[in-house]
């Protein structure tokens, strides 16, 4: 059976949507072994085994969180030549594609990004040119590094669910001093809305709110909702760049999208096409959006909104 690894980036007691689809994922493909590139108490690590993982290997002395991503690229090199990995799922994140990166030239191997498919044979399906294609890949040399898209894989309903956590092997990284260091931080100012690639609703706003987003986000905070942005939006500074969707941004598959002010670009519908139902709102009758919307309105969003959010706030 081959070994299969899978890199989770910061380990919680409760995985989130994408740690569990890689490990499905690779459940599907061998025996797993979770690289956790960061400190799992032990409610962590059972959440993880339930989810797929037969076995975890760790940093001896733990990842020193500002030595920005060398000791998570040290492990991962380190837990592929112990296991002798035909191949490592990562996420399809900045931090996940630029670890495959760099674990990929130390093990003189190949790497494929953008993953929504993986079979038996390692032959990986990717989607290119914003979901407009998708072309089958493989590597050719050395263990496969390969980052997943959010959303790809099809969860089992329920996990098996387990008494104790797998093993947990401590790996030795010997003197890996890294060549930068984080020398400060500022925290951004956490919202309390759910994650944007796994939120159930997001509202987006685009070019068309002006530089105010107040309405948009009252409205995903009447239903719950993330916040996404289009690119126009994120590129004006209007919005962090975190909530963009789309082709360079992050792949959102929720039950509802609301587009508001949003044109509806071939590289804005590539991360957001697969979503359940897709309420597009737009002035321009001829706005592209409305090609893929399940209900399109067409009207101004300051006004449409706030009736949306008041009327959501009054039923319930
Ligand atoms: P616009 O296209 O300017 O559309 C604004 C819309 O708002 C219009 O349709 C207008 O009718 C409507 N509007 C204006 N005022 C109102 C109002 N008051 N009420 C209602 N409607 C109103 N874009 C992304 O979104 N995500 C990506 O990841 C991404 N990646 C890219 C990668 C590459 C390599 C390139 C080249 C481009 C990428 N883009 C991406 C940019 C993309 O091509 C578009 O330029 C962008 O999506 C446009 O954003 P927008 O729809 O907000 O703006």
């Amino acid at each position: 059976m081959s070994n299969i690894l899978v890199y989770i980036h910061a380990p919680a007691p409760v995985p989130t949507k994408s740690q569990r689809e890689l490990l499905a994922l690779a459940a599907s493909l061998g025996e797993v072994h979770a690289v956790l590139g960061g400190p799992a108490d032990p409610i962590a690590l059972e959440a993880l085994t339930s989810a797929g993982a037969n076995g975890f290997y760790t940093a001896a002395g733990g990842i020193d969180p500002a030595a920005l991503l060398s000791p998570a690229v040290c492990l991962l090199t380190a837990a592929v030549r112990e296991s002798a990995a035909t191949a490592v799922l990562l996420p399809n994140s900045i931090e996940g594609r630029e670890i495959a990166a760099r674990a990929a030239v130390r093990l003189d191997s190949g790497v494929i990004t953008d993953a929504i498919e993986v079979d038996a044979e390692l032959l990986v399906t990717k989607s290119v040119l914003a979901g407009s294609y998708t072309v089958k890949a493989q590597v050719t040399r050395g263990p496969a590094l390969i980052t997943l898209k959010p959303n790809s894989v099809q969860l089992p309903a329920h996990e098996t669910a387990s008494a104790a956590a797998a093993p947990v092997r401590e790996l030795e990284l010997g003197d890996n001093a890294p060549a930068a260091r984080i020398t400060g931080t500022r925290p951004r100012t956490s919202s309390g809305r759910p994650a944007l690639a796994e939120a159930r609703f997001v509202v987006a706003g685009g070019r068309g709110v002006d530089g105010d987003f107040s309405a948009v986000e009252d409205l995903a905070d009447a239903l719950g909702a993330a916040v996404g942005a289009s690119r126009a939006a994120t590129d004006a500074g209007w919005i962090d760049h975190s909530a963009q969707v789309g082709q360079t941004g992050t792949t959102v598959s929720p039950q509802l999208y609301i587009s508001a002010g949003i044109s509806g670009a071939i590289q804005q519908k590539a991360g957001m096409q697969s979503a359940k139902t897709i309420i597009a709102i737009n002035k321009d009758p001829d706005a592209p959006v409305f090609e893929i919307a399940d209900l399109g309105i067409v009207g101004d969003l300051t006004q449409v909104l706030p009736q949306a959010a008041a009327e959501i706030r009054r039923r319930k």
